[in-house]
């Protein structure tokens, strides 16, 4: 079959094809009216011959009828009525017969010059000409319309015979040929615009199910981007701690000084999972705020602090700034506000060899009842030039190649940012020149906060003690390593403790008040931590005493903590578990409470 064959055999094409037949043939019988009305009042042909004129006349208004059922269906369906094929045949052929025949007659009759004639062949030369166009799509009907219309008219020109006679059978001759030449193109323009049409459909349809396609990829991706960063997360807990083991122990210096460079790597690998973790979540719209009270000065101070050593060690001078009118205590996730000033800040030493680096918060006003904040980090470092400003926000971009390649980095803090930001109703941007430093700005909004003074979070690590008790502690963990490196450190501070490789194993070793404290991994086989903490909690309830439950989790999101905290545990802490913060737990847990 050729491709026109398949094309006009579409269902689609072959019901657009009706419908555009009987589309176009609507003004014309309406036309066909006026001309019987003229017919009528300006010949006698009625009077002369009432059978064959009340013949032509009743085949015209016959046309008419359905047309106008059609007029008032059209307009009450949204989709136009669909023809069958034999409907739209008879209605031309209801046009051509009778007025080829007709038209022959009068010739007949009354020879091709008198007015009667003049009449009907002008009618049948307009027919022809508006026939070629209204049945183009259909080829045969078309050529069938057109040689019942005009060969019965150019026959009985020729048979009329004399000169004005013969002259016009053969410029009807010459007509009907042009007009079949002329419906051949016009209907392979037709189709040709038909096949255009649909191959753009088939395109657009095709780029639309790529689209879903990539779009379920990209989330399959940030699924598996956003589990397996949180898996790596727990055997690095296993490699940092164990480090931060090691280093502990007497060690020579050369030994030290490659553990530190371990160390700092591992440190540099969890960042970057973290970002990746976090990236992840942002694109397949898993990031969740927090929102609780928080002071924005405390915020600014906690953001710059841990910059002071660092900037000073490169001769930068760091200041920081919150400009007047910016409110003490806001509503909002504090972290992450943070984790982009930081974001900023870091990039700002990393980036400038001298000069320095200012950071300042200012209102930018109240849209809705909320806060907006204008964050600044202005540095006189290399600059970025104009083209590159846009893309550093992308994922995995990066400005200067060589600059990058001195520095280092993922190429995703930025990203972060611009994720978080958007989360945050803000946006960011740059302004830089190169050679005369960049100022990268943002803003957020913030509701007001609830409480005259800010809340804490719920997860408590309490400020060490140092006369702590030895403490019998369960530890509930299923990974080796992180089992081995959270014993090895409990021994160290001299307490003792007990290990269940999951929920359902910890469940049956806690048996009232044989611990004081019990450090529950979250995510074990058999039984979860979250799990095994309810059923420890509804046990307690009968036996009136409560143990701390500390949980130990790779993932630090607020919905994460609050899963924690609604099982019923005292506090969180988040792999990789730094020695201090367990230090810290375990004096407070010591002194008698967990927090
Ligand atoms: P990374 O720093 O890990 O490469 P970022 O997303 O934080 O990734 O930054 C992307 C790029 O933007 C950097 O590689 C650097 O080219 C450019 N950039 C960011 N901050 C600055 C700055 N303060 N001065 C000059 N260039 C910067």
């Amino acid at each position: 079959m050729s491709n026109r064959a398949k094309i006009e055999e579409h269902p689609v094409a072959k019901v657009r094809a009706a419908a555009d037949i009987a589309h176009r043939s609507f003004a014309g019988p309406i036309g066909c009216v006026f001309v019987v009305a003229i017919l009528l009042a300006s010949t006698p042909l009625y009077r002369d011959h009432p059978v064959a004129t009340g013949l032509f006349v009743a085949a015209m208004l016959a046309r008419l009828a359905p047309r106008l059922v059609l007029a008032v269906l059209w307009r009450r369906r949204p989709e136009p009525p669909r023809f069958p094929p034999w409907a739209i045949a008879s209605s031309a052929y209801l046009l051509s017969l009778p007025t080829g025949l007709f038209g022959a007659f009068i010739i007949g009759l009354y020879g091709f010059l008198s007015w009667n004639a003049f009449l009907i062949v002008l009618f049948a030369l307009s027919c022809a000409i508006s026939g070629a166009s209204v049945t183009a799509p259909h080829l045969k009907l078309v050529l069938a319309f057109q040689i019942t219309l005009l060969l019965p008219i150019v026959v009985n020109c020729f048979r009329a015979g004399g000169d004005h006679a013969t002259m016009a059978g053969l410029s009807m001759t010459l007509f009907l040929v042009y007009v079949i030449i002329h419906s051949i193109r016009l209907n392979a323009d037709y189709w040709n615009s038909v096949a255009a049409d649909l191959a753009l459909k088939e395109r657009a349809e095709q780029l639309q199910a790529a689209r879903l396609a990539a779009d379920v990829a990209s989330q399959a991706k940030s699924e598996f981007l956003a589990k397996m960063s949180h898996e790596i997360r727990t055997p690095m807990n296993g490699v940092l701690g164990m480090l931060e083991l090691v280093l502990d122990t007497g060690l020579s210096g050369e030994q030290r000084e490659y553990l530190g460079y371990a160390r700092q790597s591992a440190h540099s690998l969890l960042t970057l999972l973290n970002d990746l973790l976090d990236h992840s979540k942002a694109e397949s719209g898993k990031l969740v705020l927090e929102q609780i009270d928080f002071s924005i000065h405390a915020l600014v101070g906690e953001a710059v602090t841990p910059f002071l050593v660092q900037a000073a060690a490169k001769g930068l001078n760091l200041t920081c700034t919150v400009r007047e009118g910016v409110p003490e205590y806001l509503r909002g996730d504090p972290t992450r506000v943070r984790q982009v000033a930081v974001n900023l800040v870091s990039n700002a030493i990393k980036f400038t060899p001298s000069g320095s680096i200012t950071f300042s918060v200012a209102m930018d006003g109240l849209v809705d009842g909320r806060t907006v904040l204008h964050f600044q980090v202005a540095d006189t470092g290399p600059g970025i030039p104009e083209e590159k400003q846009q893309g550093i926000f992308e994922a995995f971009s990066q400005g200067d190649n060589s600059i990058t390649r001195r520095f280092g980095g993922s190429g995703l803090g930025l990203a972060i940012c611009r994720d978080l930001v958007s989360l945050m109703g803000g946006r960011i941007w740059v302004e830089s020149e190169p050679g005369r430093g960049s100022t990268f700005h943002f803003t957020a909004r913030f509701a007001a906060p609830s409480m005259a003074a800010p809340a804490e979070r719920p997860a408590v690590l309490s400020p060490g003690v140092p006369d702590a008790r030895p403490l019998r502690i369960l530890v509930a963990e299923d990974n080796l390593i992180n089992q081995k490196l959270l014993t090895r450190l409990l021994a160290k501070a001299g307490h003792e403790f007990e290990v269940a490789a999951n929920g359902e194993a910890a469940c049956s070793l806690w048996d009232g008040n044989r611990f004081d404290l019990v450090l529950m991994d979250v995510q074990m086989p058999v039984m979860d931590g979250l799990e095994a903490t309810r059923r420890i909690r509804a046990a307690e309830a009968s036996n009136g005493c409560r143990i701390p439950i500390v949980g130990v989790t790779a993932g630090a999101s607020s919905g994460e903590l609050e899963a924690c905290i609604d099982s019923g545990m005292d506090a969180c802490i988040t792999k990789p578990i730094m020695i201090a913060d367990l230090d810290n737990l375990l004096a407070g847990v010591s002194r008698g409470h967990a927090g």
